[in-house]
């Protein structure tokens, strides 16, 4: 019996899945896996391209002689892309896509940009057989070729720049020395550095060349203490364990989880494997990438946003080569095709940046969790405030659970107190800042200590309404409020739409209109006017929108440059600045009220790590949280800095509601121009899961409006499907594709999943 294989070919170019069959030769026929990359004949000339196996069959579409036969499987350094075809089709399966998105998601593919080459010319003699060489030349008087050899005698291998350059070796004559077997041309590939790379190689010049040992004795890394070693010992005394192993480190902020990071990935790095570390993209900076460069040096490379796709192409082809051991970088760093990967860790494992929002809509943790699982590789998350799902794991004993509970330097947690914002109100005081946060900056600035006040604005700040009849100005292309600017400016933050500030409200023309909610400009003007000769820096969107905005206003307050850092929840993000004695938090709930189930988890989390920036040096710290809703138990444990008793709380809460991680839930996210379409077509298509989901004992809700239902004017609505099981989610969505395919009433909408 023969087997067939359908292959994708070439994913660079389609979005669709187009596969074409071949026939499986019997020498591969016990070998071949689907995921596996094979060489094929395709095209005119039957030229040899790269395939992905989809599928393995016993049928052929067409008659099996008209088939071509696989010419190879690729394996050693292409192994590595294998094992990452398998997980791109457990994504596939799993978030709903095409083949092709999958494939293009988790694999580093080569786009148009042509790759760097540099070329040498290699001298291909002995010493000895060179010097004779040499002797021949000089008495032949062939001056040129004498040149170059004398060059290659003294250097074996020099760029063609210097070659073709000073030495003024023509292409003849280097033909004739190449033919002559004395000499050969290599090209070497050189790569493009990220610029974050290019900085700290320049650090490290710097350092080597005032002292040359430094950069040696940094490699030692510090002195672990005996929680973080009782993790390293327990993570290596498994190294050996098949299956999947997971860990969750639940370390409070500067619990020196990072530290314990350096040690797991210099334990793979010993075991001759790699590793990968996946931070959120605004932790990306100089301050946190050095001293993983410090000690792992150029066996390094980082991954982000801004690099151009030939930087990132390059990146993923250094890691498959086995020129670097350790990536860096955001959740897309997970795709690094490494041979032989050793550990993925995911640090602040709680950032919502670990879900991507296109298709397919993966969750980087639970990819990650599949990955290792393929690739028989440790998983290790870190968080001060992990999410449920995690913690949830971790009771599941799906994961271990590591508990860090003091800082490591020996720094006392912050204090915290909590200020009713409403009680200030009937007290008199109008101000944004509370009676007890304006004394303690006072305080600090006296003393020259630094102070960082934090603007939730996760929630509708900086929304102008009418103070008569209480309409909100929002954006005529999307359904959220416009934010006030300082120079009258509207702005939309979703679509970026602007229009001039109204003197009179649109809808009963009465002049009491304005901003009531604070952002951060306002903060900024109210410091400088309460506090004078304050020295105040912001960070928001706003501030940090050049390519370096964001890492210069941290170092600028790091070198104490200024008194006090306003920021969103930019600044929340793990810098460690030891002047920083006080935080204040402005605005604690408003993130209470967003559209989400998580919104609570949100709250605590961004609370949480607000407090953690107090008090990392010497002097202790303090935390002011300002809030309408100080019973919130999502506020009351941030104060308490409690994450277990919110932890118990909040998953009543999920339990009650069936939401993650009590129970799975599946989101069917709808969209259109055209509003009436979208809504009869999320009519049937609810109608049709309805149906599905009795068999099932699913419970869906919906469709309704999206939180923002409408973005640069296309409509929003979504469906979501609740169930115990993952596995139950994952046959609705597998059959409600399939209807959606077959149905041509939906072919205007654009619909896509997302498992929560
Ligand atoms: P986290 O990643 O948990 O926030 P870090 O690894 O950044 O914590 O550590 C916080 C601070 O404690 C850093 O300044 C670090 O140098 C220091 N630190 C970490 N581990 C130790 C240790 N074993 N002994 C002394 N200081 C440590
Ligand atoms: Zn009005
Ligand atoms: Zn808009």
């Amino acid at each position: 019996m023969e087997l067939f294989a359908d292959i994708i070919i070439d994913i660079s170019h389609s979005r669709l899945d187009q596969t074409f069959q071949y026939r499986v030769p019997p020498k591969l026929r016990e070998t071949l896996e689907p995921g596996n990359v094979v060489e094929v004949p395709f095209g005119r000339g039957d030229r040899p391209r790269k395939g992905y196996v989809l599928r393995i069959t016993e049928h052929s579409a067409c008659p099996p002689e008209k088939l071509k036969d696989i010419r190879r499987l690729e394996t050693g350094l292409v192994g590595a892309e294998s094992k990452l075809t398998a997980l791109a089709l457990w994504m596939r399966d799993y978030y709903g896509s095409t083949t092709v998105q999958a494939l293009r998601t988790a694999l580093p593919f080569r786009q148009k940009a042509p790759q760097k080459q540099k070329k040498r010319v290699v001298l291909c003699l002995s010493r000895e057989e060179g010097q004779a060489r040499l002797a021949q030349f000089r008495a032949k008087n062939q001056t040129a070729r004498a040149r170059l050899l004398e060059a290659l005698l003294d250097e074996p291998s020099l760029p063609q720049e210097i070659v073709s350059g000073s030495l003024k070796i023509t292409a003849p004559v280097l033909r004739a020395l190449e033919e002559q077997g004395i000499v050969r041309q290599e090209t070497e590939q050189v790569y493009r550095t990220p610029a974050l790379l290019r900085q700290l190689e320049t650090e490290r010049e710097d350092r080597a060349g005032r002292r040359p040992e430094a950069g040696h004795q940094e490699s030692g890394g510090l002195r672990l203490n005996a929680e973080q070693q009782y993790i390293v010992d327990t993570v290596a005394a498994e190294w050996q364990r098949p299956g999947a192993r997971c860990y969750l480190i639940h370390g409070v902020t500067g619990s020196g989880k990072t530290a314990v990071y350096l040690e797991l990935i210099a334990a793979a790095l010993a075991r001759g494997q790699q590793a990968i570390l996946l931070i959120p993209e605004i932790s990306l900076t100089y301050q946190n990438v050095i001293r993983f460069y410090r000690r792992f040096g150029d066996r390094i490379s980082i991954l982000h946003s801004r690099l151009s796709q030939a930087e990132r192409y390059d990146q993923f082809e250094r890691a498959r080569t086995g020129d670097i051991d350790v990536m860096i970088g955001p959740r897309s760093a997970l795709f690094t095709p490494f041979p032989n990967l050793g550990i993925i860790i995911i640090d602040e494992e709680h950032e919502t940046s670990y879900r991507s929002e296109t298709v397919p809509c993966y969750d980087a943790r639970e990819t990650a969790r599949k990955r290792a699982e393929l690739e028989g590789a440790a998983l290790v998350l870190g968080s001060a405030t992990p999410s449920l799902e995690a913690y949830y794991e971790a009771e599941q004993g799906k994961s271990r659970l590591f508990e860090i509970r003091r800082r490591a330097t020996g720094g006392v947690l912050p204090s915290v107190t909590t200020v009713d914002m409403r009680g200030e109100l009937a007290a008199g005081n109008r101000s944004i800042l509370s009676r007890s946060l304006h004394e303690k900056i006072a305080q600090r600035l006296e003393r020259g200590q630094q102070t960082m006040l934090f603007l939730n604005r996760r929630g509708y700040a900086g929304f102008v309404s009418c103070r008569s009849c209480g309409h909100v100005i929002k954006c005529p292309h999307c359904d959220v409020s416009l934010s006030l600017h300082r120079d009258a400016r509207l702005v939309c933050h979703y679509c970026g739409y602007e229009e001039p500030a109204a003197r009179k409200c649109p809808s009963c023309g009465s002049p009491y209109i304005g901003g009531f909610k604070a952002g951060t400009q306002q903060i900024e003007e109210l410091a400088a006017a309460a506090f004078p000769g304050v020295r105040v820096l912001r960070m928001d969107a706003d501030t940090t929108r050049g390519q370096d905005g964001h890492a210069e206003i941290l170092r600028a307050f790091g070198a104490g440059e200024a008194d006090l850092l306003v920021g969103t929840q930019m600044i929340v993000k793990g810098h460690d600045f030891p002047r920083v004695t006080l935080v204040g938090i402005l605005a604690a709930d408003l993130s209470l009220n967003l559209s989400d189930y998580r919104a609570a988890e949100r709250t605590f989390q961004l609370l949480t790590q607000a407090a953690g920036r107090a008090g990392r040096g010497d002097a202790a710290g303090e935390v002011v949280i300002q809030t309408y809703d100080p019973d919130h138990y999502a506020i009351r444990c941030a104060a308490r800095q409690d994450y277990a008793s919110f932890y118990r709380q909040e998953m009543e809460y999920r339990r009650l509601s069936g939401y993650p991680p009590a129970g799975g839930m599946l989101a069917l996210h709808c969209s259109c121009e055209d509003r009436e379409k979208l809504a009869v077509a999320a009519h049937y298509l609810a109608a049709f899961v309805r149906r599905l989901a009795q068999r099932y004992e699913a419970a869906v809700i919906g469709p309704a409006d999206e939180a923002v239902a409408r973005i640069s004017d296309v409509y929003r609505m979504a469906l979501y499907v609740k169930h115990p099981q993952p596995r139950a989610l994952t046959a609705v969505k597998n059959m409600t594709e399939q209807y959606i395919e077959m149905n041509s009433g939906f072919r205007e909408i654009r619909i896509h999943f997302e498992r929560k």
